[in-house]
């Protein structure tokens, strides 16, 4: 069904042929197979930044930082040194059970932990897959909206990926999470709780064969459900959480914190000077405007030489090498002429500043679109390399649970 699109005239098809490297195969063009693509009155694919629903979950411990949380006691007539104290529980020992928190006067316990940690996440299923060393969540927020994260073991460290919104607004046509539309923006505390969460469920044993008794998540990528860098002050106060030391938070290292994107230029840059040197991602998925125009509605906006400034800026602010996101997708971006043109325009910014990751497209559903031939993933990625690109390919997990990249969708 995937019949190429040989229109004589469309600017992909001259794009091919002026390639002039003898590259003549087809080029599908990318259509929403199965669901219908929302759009605006001027039929443009509709692309939100806000958040439609404003009402956030109620506030949690893991919202404040230590100093808030301290003038929050304070508001509730508590002494404020039991800040630490219950940040301790939640950031070092993952609890909010009033009965193992025998340093806090028992009288008055139980509210207190009521005010500060009101129930965020219920779990409403568990997928595992890989032996038990992935695992799928499915959550429910306080107000029925459903988001998923994706726990995952490798040898020497564990990774979760988490996500940030309920639902996308980036209405990018071969993801799933974004058939549906955005929900709403997830709060800090939503986004923290996951990674909480999982602490708690690899502590139990409960994520395939141990490795040693200290175990807890190292990794965290911000490629689950949602835009993080549209989500940007909560996104920006959970990464804080994560990396602020116990037991202000959970004391990990930036740079293993992943914050991955379609491509929102100003957000970027404004990230860029943060100084929290987390690594960055941009999904980029095509080098020319023509194809990225279709594959990535917010390109009509920033363009791909826009993003690609932004992500080369990134790296000389931070001195972190920066990641190309790009999905392989069978005769609709994975020509060797795309090939080389991605490791032009990376080259002409400097050498070493950056590394490519494709990924054979995950499929989603109704979709008719497939992973690129074994032979062709080879060949770009030879063609990335021989260009002095450094290149892996990046194999998801969790595709037999509908865990991997690009196919969380959160139905029950
Ligand atoms: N919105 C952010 C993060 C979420 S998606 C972003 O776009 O980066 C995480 C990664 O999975 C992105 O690189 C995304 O483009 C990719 N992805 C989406 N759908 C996919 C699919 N069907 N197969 C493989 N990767 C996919």
């Amino acid at each position: 069904m995937t019949s190429p699109t040989r229109t004589p005239n469309s600017p992909l098809n001259r794009a091919a042929v002026s390639s002039a490297d003898g590259d003549a195969r087809p080029q599908v063009l990318p259509a929403a197979e199965g669901w219908e693509q929302q759009r605006t009155a001027e039929g443009r694919p509709l692309l939100q930044f806000a958040s439609p629903r404003v009402k956030q979950p109620p506030q949690h411990l893991a919202d404040l930082t230590l100093a808030e949380r301290a003038e929050t006691l304070k508001e509730l007539g508590l002494q404020p040194f039991r800040a630490k104290q219950l940040s301790t529980h939640y950031f070092q020992h993952w609890t909010t059970d009033p009965e193992r928190m025998s340093d806090l006067p028992k009288a008055g316990r139980e509210e207190l932990v009521e005010a500060m940690f009101p129930p965020l996440l219920t779990e409403v299923r568990r997928l595992r897959t890989d032996d038990g060393n992935t695992i799928k969540f499915l959550w429910r927020l306080f107000d029925g909206a459903l988001v998923e994260s994706v726990l995952m073991r490798y040898p020497g460290r564990i990774t979760l990926c988490v996500s940030s919104q309920a639902g996308c607004g980036m209405n990018c046509p071969f993801c799933a999470t974004g058939q549906a539309g955005l929900t709403r923006n997830m709060s800090t505390a939503e986004i923290v709780d996951q990674v909480v969460a999982a602490n708690r469920v690899i502590a139990a044993g409960e994520l395939g064969a141990t490795e040693h008794p200290d175990e807890r998540v190292t990794n965290i990528v911000f490629m689950g459900m949602g835009e993080p860098l549209a989500n940007y002050k909560r996104v920006m106060a959970a990464v804080h959480r994560f990396v602020d030391p116990a037991p202000e938070g959970l004391g990990m290292s930036a740079r293993n914190i992943t914050v991955s994107t379609v491509g929102l230029v100003p957000a970027i840059r404004k990230l860029a000077d943060e100084e929290l040197p987390v690594t960055f991602a941009l999904s980029l998925h095509a080098p020319d405007d023509e194809l990225r125009d279709e594959l990535i509605p917010v390109n009509n906006r920033w363009k791909v030489d826009e993003a690609i400034d932004a992500a080369h800026d990134y790296f000389r602010k931070t001195g972190r090498r920066v990641s190309i996101e790009y999905a392989l997708i069978k005769d609709m971006n994975d020509h060797a002429w795309r090939a080389s043109l991605l490791a032009k325009k990376l080259n002409q910014r400097g050498r070493g500043w950056v590394h490519v990751n494709p990924i054979p497209l995950n499929p989603t559903p109704g979709s008719i679109w497939t992973a690129s031939e074994p032979e062709v993933q080879d060949e770009f990625v030879e063609t990335l390399r021989a260009a002095g690109i450094p290149t892996t390919l990046r194999d998801t997990r969790g595709k037999e649970i509908d865990g991997a990249c690009g196919q969380l969708a959160a139905a029950e």
